[in-house]
C-alpha cells in the first residue's frame, strides 16, 4: 500500500501552498478535491482566449512583502489596479467612495466640502455606539453614500438586513478624500498572467494529485487510509481544508454560509461594461455585480466573457463561499474548533476549515505560518 506523509484534502490555495512546503520540505504529499479541477474558487478557465474566474472575480493584493515575494515565485502578475463602478439605478459611481464619488454624488469639488458634506449628515443621525452594520456604515459615511451604494448590495450579498449584520463587514470600505479609483490600499496588487490556476499547477508540482475524489465518502479516518478510485493509500497526517463543520457531519448543526451562483455568457462584441467590475447597489436588481473577466487582463479578444453574480443562502451540497461570521455562527465554529482539537494528526485550515473570511493574501500568510510549525 503507498503511504503519504501527508494527504491534503481540498487542492484550493490554502492546501496548495501547504504542499508546496511540505514537498520542498522532502515529505511525499497525496493532494485530493472533490471537484474535478485543482485551484479551488480561485480556478480560471480559458474561454475564446479569456481567462473565465469560474468561481467569482480574484484579484490578489497584499502589503505584506513576505507573502508577494512567495506568491510572485509562481506567476507573473501583471499591473491590473481594481476600480469598480457602482451603479444605482440610472446613477454611476466610483468605488471605493472617494473624491469622484462625493464631486458626482453632490457636485463639490473640495475634499474640505466633502468632509463637511458627509460630517453634517453624521451629525443628524446621531449614532453613538454603532451595534450593527447599519448604523456603523451610517456613523462612518452618513445618509446618502449609506443609502446609495451600501445598503441594496450589503443586503443583496448577505441575504440579511443590514441591521443584523456585523460591524466588521463594511471596514472593507474606508472613505478616501483624494480622486484615487484604486479599490484597495494594499502596496501590491494584480492578478496572475495567464490565470490563477496556473499558480496552483506550479504549487502542486512534486505530490501527487488526484480529483474527483471525497474525502468524506472514499476517507478510513481511524485507519488514516483512503480508497483512491480502487487503490487503497495511506497516510500518517491529514490537513482538512473543506468545511469543519461537514467534517464532523454537521453535529452541533450547520453553520451559515453564503453561496454564488453566476449566469455567465459570450458576447459576440468586442467590449461589453468597459470595466471589469461593475457592481449594481440597488435592490432591485437581483444580482449584486457583472464581471466581464477580459478586463482583468486587458484582452482584445473579438468577443468577451460576462457573469453575473447572484448571492443565496448556501443550502447543504451547494459550493459554500462566504462564511457568516456573526456573533452565532462564530460560537458555534468555537464548538467544532474545539472538537477539531481533538482530532489526532488532522489540521484544519483555511477559508472553510477555519471558518474565516479570508483574502486570498491571508490564506497564503495562514498556510505559510501553518507550514513553518508544522514542517
Ligand atoms: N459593499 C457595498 N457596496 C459595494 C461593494 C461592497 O456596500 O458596492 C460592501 C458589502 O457590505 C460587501 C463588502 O462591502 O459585503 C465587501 O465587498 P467586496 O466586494 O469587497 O467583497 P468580495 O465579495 O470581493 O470579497
Amino acid at each position: 500500500m503507498k503511504k503519504y506523509d501527508y494527504l491534503v484534502v481540498g487542492a484550493g490555495l490554502y492546501g496548495a501552498v501547504f504542499t508546496e512546503r511540505a514537498v520542498a520540505a522532502g515529505k511525499s504529499v497525496l493532494v485530493i478535491d472533490r471537484r474535478d479541477h485543482i485551484a479551488g474558487n480561485i480556478y480560471t478557465k480559458n474561454v475564446s482566449g479569456i481567462n473565465v474566474h469560474v468561481y467569482g472575480a480574484h484579484i490578489f493584493h497584499t502589503s505584506d512583502k513576505k507573502v508577494w515575494d512567495y506568491i510572485c515565485r509562481f506567476a507573473e502578475f501583471n499591473n491590473y489596479v481594481n476600480s469598480p463602478i457602482a451603479i444605482y439605478k440610472d446613477e454611476l459611481y466610483n468605488l471605493p467612495f472617494n473624491m469622484n464619488t462625493f464631486s458626482k454624488m453632490w457636485g463639490i469639488r473640495t475634499p474640505e466640502e466633502a468632509k463637511e458634506k458627509i460630517a453634517s449628515q453624521i451629525r443628524e443621525l446621531n449614532i453613538t455606539e454603532p451595534k450593527n452594520l447599519e448604523e456603523q456604515a451610517l456613523s462612518l459615511v452618513g445618509t446618502d453614500v449609506y443609502e446609495k451604494l451600501i445598503k441594496g448590495y450589503t443586503e443583496k450579498q448577505w441575504g440579511r438586513p443590514c441591521t443584523e449584520l456585523p460591524a466588521f463587514i463594511i471596514k472593507r470600505l474606508p472613505l478616501r478624500f483624494t480622486y484615487n479609483n484604486n479599490y484597495f490600499n494594499d502596496r501590491y496588487q494584480g492578478i496572475a498572467m495567464g490565470g490563477f490556476t496556473g499558480i496552483v499547477e506550479k504549487m502542486l508540482k512534486g505530490a501527487d494529485v488526484c480529483t474527483g475524489v471525497d474525502f468524506l465518502k472514499e476517507g478510513n479516518r481511524e485507519e488514516k487510509t483512503l480508497d483512491l478510485k480502487g487503490e487503497k493509500v495511506s497516510y500518517d497526517k491529514l490537513l482538512f481544508t473543506g468545511q469543519i463543520d461537514e467534517y464532523f457531519d454537521y453535529k452541533y448543526g450547520p453553520l451559515e454560509y453564503r453561496s454564488v451562483r453566476f449566469e455567465t455568457e459570450e458576447l459576440q462584441m468586442e467590449n461589453y461594461q468597459g470595466n471589469a467590475v461593475m457592481n449594481f447597489t440597488e435592490k432591485e436588481v437581483p444580482y449584486t455585480r457583472i464581471i466581464e473577466h477580459k478586463h482583468f487582463e486587458f484582452g482584445t479578444q473579438p468577443t468577451t466573457v460576462i457573469s453575473k453574480e447572484y448571492s443565496s443562502e448556501w443550502t447543504k451540497g451547494a459550493e459554500p463561499y462566504y462564511p457568516v461570521n456573526n456573533e452565532k455562527n462564530d460560537g458555534l465554529y468555537e464548538k467544532y474548533k474545539a472538537l477539531s482539537e481533538g482530532e489526532k494528526d488532522v489540521i484544519f485550515g483555511g477559508r472553510l476549515g477555519e471558518y474565516k473570511y479570508y483574502d486570498m493574501d491571508k490564506v497564503v500568510m495562514k498556510a505559510l505560518e501553518m507550514s513553518d510549525k508544522e514542517l
